[in-house]
C-alpha cells in the first residue's frame, strides 16, 4: 500500500474504476485509455514498484498474475491472439509504478 499510488487507490475504492475479475490477490481493470479495442490491466494487490523490485517472495503472486491473465484471456472474443505487456522504469513507458501487465486484444500486435 502506497498513500499516492492509483492503483493502490482503485484497490481501496478512492478512485473508481471497471472491475473485470477480482481475487484475494489479483485485481483486473478496463484501462482507462485504451490503446487496444480490449484492454485490461492485471494488477497485484500487493503494491510492487516495478519487475526490477520483485523479491523471491512474490514468486507465487506472479505465477497468480499470469494464471489470472490466463482465465481473461479464455473469455476474449479470440482467446490465443493476445498480448501481455510489462512495462519496468519510465524509460521504456513505465507511468504507474505500481507493477501491472497490459492485457490487449483486439488488434495485431506485431510491432514488439
Ligand atoms: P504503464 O504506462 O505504467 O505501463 O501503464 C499504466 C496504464 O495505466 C496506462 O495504460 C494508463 O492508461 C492506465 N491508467 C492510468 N491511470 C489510470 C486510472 O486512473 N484508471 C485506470 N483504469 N487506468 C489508468
Ligand atoms: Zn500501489
Amino acid at each position: 500500500m502506497s498513500a499516492e499510488c492509483i492503483f493502490c487507490k482503485i484497490l481501496n475504492k478512492e478512485l473508481p474504476a471497471t472491475v473485470v475479475e477480482e481475487s484475494d490477490d489479483i485485481i483486473v481493470i478496463e484501462d482507462i485509455a485504451p490503446k487496444a479495442p480490449l484492454h485490461y490491466l492485471v494488477i497485484p494487490k500487493k503494491h510492487i514498484y516495478n519487475v526490477s523490485k520483485l523479491e523471491e517472495e512474490d514468486a507465487h503472486l506472479m505465477g497468480k498474475m499470469m494464471l489470472m491473465a490466463k482465465k481473461i484471456a479464455q473469455k476474449l472474443p479470440d482467446p490465443k491472439a493476445f498480448g501481455l505487456i510489462i512495462n519496468n522504469g519510465a524509460e521504456a513507458g513505465q507511468s504507474v509504478f505500481h507493477l501491472h501487465a497490459h492485457l490487449v486484444s483486439g488488434k495485431k500486435m506485431t510491432d514488439l
